[in-house]
């Protein structure tokens, strides 16, 4: 599914001085490449606060203690979506409200988050994911009126556009009162073991946020309130430092992959090929809204198991994201869920299949992929 090995000896005469730096260094824990990366970070991302932290799990986690939000609050959130978001949501004894998504963005959607919202309601958290916007402006509407917090999870949209309504264009993860990040190596900017970070504007969110992610220190050994240990390494702050520069050409290597794979599929009846949201007037494809952390396909009438079986006899790794909605987890069901109130999550859990997306993908590997799943399709 990635190819991180032929990424690396692209870069290498860049990553290993700078990871050799810190050796050298020895500022193993909250080095000057730490800071550097974050102030760099900040430029790319037009965002205020870049806190740097352990991994993405961590990130929503922190950026929830950081709201104050109580046990009892309710967090709305996508059924549709890795486990992690929810996770938190629960050990941090809150109520997690799971709600459907949107066929065609595969993102949360929006007249769900309406209905599900209650008086305890305090934050959605709305996903990127793939890579692609969530509908930000009216997501930032329904909280405004109801006065509720919005944590972007940017685990996967890193780098993306998010274009208003009014033609205007945001980075993901700069729209919210708070986001989080993951720099795991297969991420859209990943580094080489675990990494992650939380985004904000807010002056006052970020100082609290920094004393959280070190143990709740405001000044040395006064612990103000519980806090966690959550750091980025040096020598993971070094390898992101060195690749972020390279991140908006990273995302143009996936729309190029996800361009030729879309334009190979797009009218077949069985195939229905990722797009934006209806709002985008369809142009998500080409744009730079969506920076395809995967590129899933929908099938209709296709043995998706059968499919994912021809493709591994042709040696074409692929994957299935996610093969059960988060609301029929044992860790998360819960009586209050309807299923009627899940159509879209779950039929898309029998349906969806991503295939290759990193950015060492070549023309020809992508026509070999484009081949066996047109193969397979056409005579099944
Ligand atoms: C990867 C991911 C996370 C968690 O990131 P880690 O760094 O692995 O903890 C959270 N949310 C989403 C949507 C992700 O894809």
């Amino acid at each position: 599914m990635v190819d991180l090995q032929s990424q690396y000896a692209k870069i290498k005469d860049v990553v290993d001085p700078s990871i050799q730096e810190v050796m050298e260094s020895a500022a193993f824990i909250n080095g000057p490449k730490v800071h550097q990366f974050q102030k760099n970070l900040e430029d790319y991302l037009g965002v205020k606060h870049v806190i740097p932290c352990a991994n993405g799990t961590d990130a929503l986690q922190i950026a929830m203690m950081g709201l104050g939000l109580k046990p009892g609050d309710e967090v709305i959130t996508a059924d549709f979506t890795f486990a992690a978001t929810v996770e938190v949501i629960a050990l941090l004894q809150l109520t997690p409200v799971l709600v459907d998504v949107d066929p065609v963005s595969f993102n949360i959607d929006v007249e769900a988050i309406k209905k599900a919202i209650t008086p305890k309601t305090k934050a959605i958290v709305p996903v990127h994911l793939f890579g692609l916007a969530a509908d930000m402006d009216a997501i930032m509407e329904i909280a405004k009126e109801h006065d509720l917090y919005v944590i972007e999870d940017n685990a996967q949209g890193i780098g993306a556009n998010y274009l208003h309504n009014d033609g205007t264009k945001t980075k993901t993860g700069a729209i919210g009162h708070v986001a989080s990040t993951s720099f795991f190596p297969s991420k859209n900017l990943g580094c080489y073991g675990d990494g992650g970070a939380i985004f904000t504007n807010d002056d006052d969110l970020a100082h609290i946020i920094r004393g959280i992610v070190n143990h709740g220190m405001y000044e040395r050994y006064h612990h103000d309130v519980v806090g966690v240990n959550s750091r980025l390494d040096s020598i993971q702050a070094a390898v992101l430092d060195a690749k972020l520069p390279h991140l908006d050409s990273y995302n143009e290597a996936r729309r190029h992959a996800a361009r030729k794979y879309t334009e190979a599929f797009k009218n077949h009846p069985k195939i229905i090929t990722p797009s934006g949201r209806t709002s985008c007037n369809g142009i998500c494809e080409t744009c730079d809204c969506h920076v395809f952390h995967q590129y899933t396909l929908n099938l209709k009438d296709v043995d998706r198991d059968a499919l994912v079986k021809h493709l591994q006899e042709n040696n074409i790794p692929c994957g299935v994201y996610y093969p059960i909605p988060l609301h029929k987890q044992k860790a998360y069901e819960d009586e209050r869920y309807n299923q009627e109130d899940f159509k879209v999550t779950n039929a898309l859990v029998t349906s969806v299949i991503s295939l290759p997306m990193h950015t060492e993908l070549d023309d020809e590997q992508i026509e070999f992929i484009i081949e066996k799943v047109l193969n397979f399709v056409n005579e099944n």
